[in-house]
């Protein structure tokens, strides 16, 4: 079978992806990005809190941070990886069309899939009052209702938060599992708890409107935040032998933005909160900057 060689390989368009995309190209060795910008976090986020662009629709920032990436020579290909694995001293790569392709540095930058509660509505409203992400979005809740969901000290540290913000904040929780100084905190606060109680419906056509419980009580609510955490790249990552961090979900990278693997880098989301652009930015830019160099090295070896 035909299989491409590229000095660096990136896999996923998202902001890390292509800011390293963007770095590695500049130091002229030959990069390819795969993935789909489209399926990045980011594509459907209002994002006003990242610094350095006027852009706040995710796609539009997106498409800057792509259109970058190939003036700076990177080629860009719009597919999913199925498959990974190492080859002697390289890496191979098999996209969902079949096509191959080879690398010495490799970078992973394929972010995470955020927990849903998988309710009828959550998907069509996101944005419209359906969040996963306080940091980004609780400040647009000023002075209005809100609810957060989930167990654990994401979604306590979240409904502190929102007490800032919002006039009123629920908490739902099937089973609390944080420590008793958050326990503590939590009990203080103005945060309106319902434990063991789990949501059954999001109500709103156009916007967030309230939410149903299991017991039947309906709160009126024009944001809702499900803090129930993410999934990483696990499977890719231990299929290919990469060492995952304490909480055994992420990717465990150095400063350098090194896993246990020589040659193979992680960068943004897909190494652990916070998931946020500028950090996903800050680490595929030192992902990029390495893996070139790395590649590099390897060039100059008979
Ligand atoms: C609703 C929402 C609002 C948000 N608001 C903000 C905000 O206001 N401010 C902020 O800073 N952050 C915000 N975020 C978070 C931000 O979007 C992420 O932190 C950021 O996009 C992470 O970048 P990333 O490149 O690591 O991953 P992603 O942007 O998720 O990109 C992952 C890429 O990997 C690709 N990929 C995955 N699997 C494969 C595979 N098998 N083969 C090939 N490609 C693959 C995907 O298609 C995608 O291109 C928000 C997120 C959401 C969901």
């Amino acid at each position: 079978m035909n299989e491409k060689f590229y000095d660096v390989i990136i896999l996923g368009a998202g902001p890390a992806g292509l800011q390293a995309a963007i770095h590695a190209a500049r130091r002229k060795v030959s990069v390819l990005v795969i993935g789909q910008s489209a399926k990045s976090s980011a594509y459907r986020a209002h994002i006003d809190n990242f610094c350095c662009t006027a852009a706040q629709s995710g796609a539009e920032l997106l498409k800057i941070a792509r259109d970058k990436a190939e003036q700076a020579g990177a080629e860009c290909l719009e597919k999913d990886v199925m498959a990974l694995e190492a080859e002697n001293d390289a890496y191979a790569v098999e996209t969902a069309g079949g096509e191959r392709f080879k690398t010495h540095a490799l970078i992973l930058a394929m972010g995470i899939s955020r927990n849903k509660l998988n309710l009828k509505g959550e998907k069509e409203l996101v944005g419209m009052g359906v969040s996963y992400c306080v940091d980004c979005d609780g400040p647009l809740f000023k002075g209005e209702p809100v609810a957060v969901v989930g167990d654990g000290s994401a979604a306590v540290g979240a409904a502190l938060t929102m007490v800032f913000y919002a006039s009123e904040v629920h908490l739902i929780s099937g089973k609390l599992d944080v420590d008793d100084f958050l326990a503590d905190k939590l009990r203080q606060s103005d945060v309106l708890l319902h434990e063991g109680r789990k949501v059954t419906e999001i109500k709103g056509d156009s916007a967030v409107s309230g939410l149903i419980l299991d017991n039947g009580d309906a709160l009126t609510v024009t944001g809702v935040f499900i803090e129930l955490g993410a999934k990483g790249a696990v499977d890719f990552a231990g299929k290919l032998g990469i060492l995952l961090d304490d909480t055994m979900k992420y990717i465990a990278v150095n400063r350098k933005q090194e896993t246990n693997l020589p040659g193979v880098y992680a960068a943004g989301d897909i190494c652990g909160p916070p998931w946020q652009v500028a950090k996903s930015v800050g680490e595929g830019c030192v992902a990029g900057i390495e893996a070139a160099a790395y590649a590099a090295g390897r060039k100059k070896k008979p």
